[in-house]
């Protein structure tokens, strides 16, 4: 027979998760009676949580002082392997709404958005939004498609009219603000297109073939006219294959690339695997630099920003595939290359 001490120790036991719950949810209904009276006193912008730097950008450029956004995923984040931390699931259920690109970009925040969902949280998916005939096919049979939309400016900006859409709905009180910082982004995004036509033009017609860590150019591409050839694929959770290395080597020897590329969100080994298997084959290829793939540059610099963002991307790739492109990009803001 138990003593009675043991038998209160054994029901303290028992009780304490329910009690501690019960603790919990006092003080959490104490914190969120206090809420309404802390944002008024000291922030009643809106909350937006945004999944990429890019959407980040689009929503910021859009929202100005009504909104405070917050990028889940920084410079050189992954998007495609990037699990949410704990402060992520939380900021995404504190937040009035959240903004993500989808079609599978973000695989790993799928069960937070979710929660988020059910929890009668607006949630956007900005890409899915766009009707697929815009869209690139990833693969055929099971009908998914090529998430790097941002790639393409004049997709992009079809993108951004459906985030300003969304922040209409969502703070309707500042639908003349939203709508005009909307109009001045959105006329920045065609000089970057158009910019990006131009430079982009003067790469010699056999030397149009990017070739890139994984395959996040698609759309790049097919806007500007470039072969383009990753060696992971559309998701950098697969692995590239002895074959696909030796594949790519060939097209490297067979059309005298001169120049590849690395990427800020991924790993160089596999483009170093790349230089060594031409040489072996007596072709010198080089890095022609470092493209922002999936992350933006570092927040507070031109780079940080997507118009900065493919203003390098198109500058550095014209430079090392033998067009001509200003040195410091489209607006002069572009930092020195180092290569
Ligand atoms: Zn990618």
């Amino acid at each position: 027979m138990p003593t009675p001490t043991t038998l209160r120790t054994r029901l303290r036991n028992a009780l304490a998760p329910l009690l501690a719950a019960t603790l919990a949810a006092t003080l959490a209904a104490g914190l969120a009676a206090c809420q309404p009276t802390e944002d008024t006193q000291t922030d009643d912008t809106v909350q937006i949580v945004a999944s990429t730097g890019m959407l980040a950008d689009a929503a910021n450029a859009i929202a100005g002082e009504h909104a405070t956004v917050y990028a889940l995923m920084g410079p050189g984040i992954d998007p495609h392997l990037y699990a949410p931390t704990r402060d992520d699931a939380q900021r995404m259920l504190d937040a009035d709404t959240i903004i993500y690109n989808g079609h599978l970009l973000e695989g790993r925040l799928t069960d937070s958005i979710q929660r988020a969902r059910d929890a009668g949280k607006p949630v956007l998916a900005a890409v899915e939004t766009l009707p697929t005939s815009r869209l690139l096919a990833a693969d055929e049979e099971d009908k998914q498609f090529d998430p790097h939309v941002w790639m393409d400016p004049a997709i992009w900006i079809d993108v951004v009219q459906t985030v300003r859409d969304h922040l209409i709905n969502t703070d309707p009180d500042h639908a003349d603000a939203y709508a005009a910082n909307a109009d001045a982004y959105l006329a920045r995004l065609r000089e970057l297109d158009e910019y990006a036509q131009q430079v982009l033009a003067t790469v010699p017609e056999n030397q149009r073939i990017l070739i890139t860590a994984h395959d996040a150019f698609n759309y790049f591409g097919e806007r500007y006219g470039f072969q383009v050839r990753g060696i992971q694929g559309l998701s950098t959770e697969s692995e590239a294959g002895v074959q696909d290395i030796e594949n790519l080597v060939d097209l490297i020897v067979d059309n005298n690339v001169a120049a590849i590329f690395v990427e800020s969100t991924v790993s160089d080994s596999n483009i170093n695997a790349l230089i060594s298997g031409a040489r072996a084959r007596g072709h010198t290829v080089t890095i022609g630099g470092e493209l922002y793939s999936d992350a933006m540059g570092n927040p507070g610099t031109y780079e940080g920003t997507y118009i900065g963002m493919i203003d390098h991307n198109a500058t550095l790739i014209a430079q090392a595939l033998g067009g001509q492109a200003p040195p410091a990009g489209m607006q002069g803001k572009l930092a020195a290359q180092t290569e």
